[in-house]
């Protein structure tokens, strides 16, 4: 990694070079840095435009999903010309990053991250992100981090409260050593259930950037250890030290390296989506591949009402049913959260 900065360069991270604690060395590194941030709705807008414009080399952005306007309250990457371009997040977020800052890369990638595709997204990254909503996805980055060696960065957010945990494998906890078994989703609240207010998002984030930026600036010794927790409504905020859980347990992942998730021995093709009334199927993952054209055919001629296609997505309604289908395959469906359900929509409206 090169210290040596141009004029442009110079120019545009003037107030971060003056930072005494990231300096023009600590800028050359996070230009020659590479991420990969997995899920990009509150957290992630959050966490990609703070490191897009700190000057983060090479921003690879995973997400599944599409933008619905009750995400504008907190996803601050979206507006509503988004919306009505039917734009995935990746790619919403991938075009406004770049015109936010030009001279470094963004990648949107529109897909659902999982054991058959996260070696190859993280390919090359420093640095794993998480912006996801769900345990199992966070298993998986977290398996993946421990496999290879690379650090990541836990979030969640829900109400008015939050938890970041930098994570460094072989010198911190591991996300399983904290919590060994991902909770029932019957209690685990969600967005969806009990509501995020932006301040929460916007501060976890933040944290979770800063512990970033320290690690791509080389300052993993200004870390902050441990699980933070945070409550934004009443400002009382903790950090709870979780070491002794990783040099005196038994961690199925960081110390008896079992990789549940990796090895794809846990998890699953459908999932019903953060308590929203939506699941996602996945078929690809059954070896199928799918014609989106034909995909799009098929349900021009059932839709109740428009067929909205542009290249990355097709949508409507068949009955009570919201169908969007992806160019990779994948649909979500919403007006169930039950995956039998979804998964007989899906046979019977977009192909088994
Ligand atoms: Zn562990």
């Amino acid at each position: 990694m090169t210290d040596k900065l141009n004029d442009a360069h110079q120019a545009r991270y003037s107030r971060q070079i003056l930072f005494h604690e990231i300096g023009e060395r600590g800028q050359g590194r996070l230009l020659a840095s590479r991420v990969t941030l997995v899920g990009c709705g509150a957290l992630g807008t959050v966490l990609a435009n703070t490191l897009v414009r700190a000057g983060v080399g090479f921003v690879r952005i995973c997400d599944r999903d599409f933008i619905e306007r009750n995400n504008l309250q907190r996803q601050v990457l979206f507006d509503e010309d988004d919306i009505a371009a039917n734009l995935p997040k990746a790619e919403a977020a991938a075009r406004k990053l770049r015109r936010i800052n030009s001279g470094v890369t963004v990648e949107g990638v529109v897909t659902d991250v999982n054991h058959t595709n996260i070696e190859r997204l993280a390919e090359g990254a420093h640095l794993l992100l998480d912006g996801t909503d769900n345990f199992e996805t966070r298993y998986l980055i977290n398996d993946l981090a421990v496999a290879t060696g690379r650090p990541w960065i836990y979030g969640a957010v829900i109400g008015a409260t939050g938890m970041c945990m930098p994570i460094i494998p072989g010198e911190t906890a591991c996300l399983r050593c904290v919590f060994d078994e991902p909770p029932p989703p019957e209690l685990t609240p969600t967005c969806d259930t009990a509501g995020v207010i932006g301040p929460a998002v916007n501060i976890v984030a933040s944290f979770q950037a800063q512990e970033a930026i320290k690690i791509l600036t080389g300052r993993s010794d200004a870390l902050i250890r441990g699980l933070m927790n945070l409550d934004i409504w009443t400002g009382r905020n903790t950090i709870v030290n979780v070491q002794p859980g990783f040099e005196k347990g038994d961690c199925p992942c960081c110390k008896r390296k079992r990789f549940d998730y990796l090895d794809g021995s846990a998890g699953s093709r459908a999932t019903s989506l953060c308590g929203r009334d939506a699941v996602q199927i996945d078929p690809r993952r059954d070896g199928g591949r799918t014609n989106f054209e034909a995909v799009a055919a098929k349900l021009r001629g059932i839709a109740t009402g428009e067929v909205l296609q542009n290249a990355f997505m097709v949508r409507c309604t068949v009955g009570e049913y919201d169908i969007t289908v992806f160019a990779d395959g994948r649909a979500i469906i919403k007006g169930t959260a039950d995956v039998e359900t979804a998964r007989t929509v899906y046979a019977k409206y977009v192909g088994a």
